[in-house]
């Protein structure tokens, strides 16, 4: 098995790591600014996966509509102009931007998605996800960038309309025009020191550490330049463990969200995860509760995503 992977990275195929070295040891205490930040995402966890629940266009559209609107009203609240783009019956995307200083570069979208799947309440996947969204939009307000920055919040990306052209990213990708770099915050809730809890697909099973501690960006080959960008980033900005790895869509788990939307249309893209179902027991599970996830590591993360935005629409 060693020999096929050896063979892979050779071929250029798959990338493993990210520039830098990933934080190890205790994690720096908690200034004022992290616990508010904790405190909202938290919050936004809690009003997502467990005063509303279901958040599925199968199961509880009712809760899907619910979701919609609180992330609109919060998106509102922060004093952002809420674009609705139609995707499926009355379920939208939710769209609000930050204009870039030259209109003529193309922008860096950064979503999540607010539906779940079928029978779960989906605090990890992906309550976790729109509340770092609702920071990281709430952290840019006032920011003046080069590029424009869209944020957007994706309705549809679980079964059944996933990879159909009734997925929330798929109608906002072919919408949107160029674009310089997509990241999709897909499952960021759930970290575990123990030895044991984290697994993946292979061929990165003989390569990473089985501890579920860190943060993951997931790409496929050809945007293996953003990787790099983005680990360099969040390594020196945000004392966080940190895993990074490129490869063809053939490997298991690769293109399972949002920014595979974005592949289709040329663009660089990734997802920010938590590696999901490779480390949570209860993925698309009833059980995937809010008690399952972490919302100061949420917010540790999502410091660093913000840097990482910060950078990319700096040039
Ligand atoms: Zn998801």
């Amino acid at each position: 098995m060693r020999a096929v992977v050896l063979a892979l990275l050779a071929a250029g195929c798959v990338k493993t790591g990210l520039p830098g070295r990933s934080h190890r040891g205790a994690l720096p205490a908690a200034d004022d600014a992290l616990a508010e930040s904790t405190a909202r995402i938290g919050a936004h966890v809690h009003a997502l996966a467990a005063d509303i629940g279901r958040r599925s266009p199968v199961t509880s559209a009712k809760g899907l509509d619910r979701a919609e609107d609180y992330v609109a009203d919060a998106l509102t609240a922060q004093g952002w102009e809420v674009v609705r783009q139609p995707v499926e019956k009355s379920h939208d995307n939710l769209i609000a931007t930050l204009p870039g200083s030259d209109g003529s570069l193309a922008p860096v979208v950064v979503g999540a998605h607010y539906d779940t799947a079928a029978y779960t309440p989906g605090a990890d996947d992906n309550a976790s996800g729109v509340a770092s969204l609702l920071e990281i939009a709430r952290a840019m307000r006032d920011d003046r960038p080069l590029r424009t920055v869209i944020f957007v919040a994706w309705t549809h990306e679980e079964p059944p309309n996933f990879a159909t052209p009734f997925m929330g990213s798929v109608a906002h990708a072919q919408s949107v025009g160029e674009v310089h770099a997509a990241l999709s915050i897909e499952t960021i809730g759930m970290y575990s020191d123990a030895r044991g809890s984290q697994h993946y697909p292979f061929p990165f099973s003989v390569l990473y550490p089985n501890r579920g501690d860190f943060i993951g960006f997931i790409t496929n080959t050809r945007s293996r330049r953003l990787l790099s960008r983005v680990g360099r980033t969040f390594r020196t900005t945000e004392p966080f463990p940190s895993r990074g790895a490129a490869g063809p869509r053939w490997i298991t788990g690769l293109d399972w969200s949002d920014h595979r939307s974005y592949w289709s249309i040329g663009a660089p893209a990734l997802m920010v995860t938590d590696t999901a179902l490779f480390r949570n027991p209860h993925y698309h599970e009833p059980s995937d509760t809010e008690e399952v996830v972490d919302p100061e590591r949420i917010a540790r993360v999502t410091r660093g995503l913000v840097a990482v935005v910060r950078d990319l629409a700096s040039d």
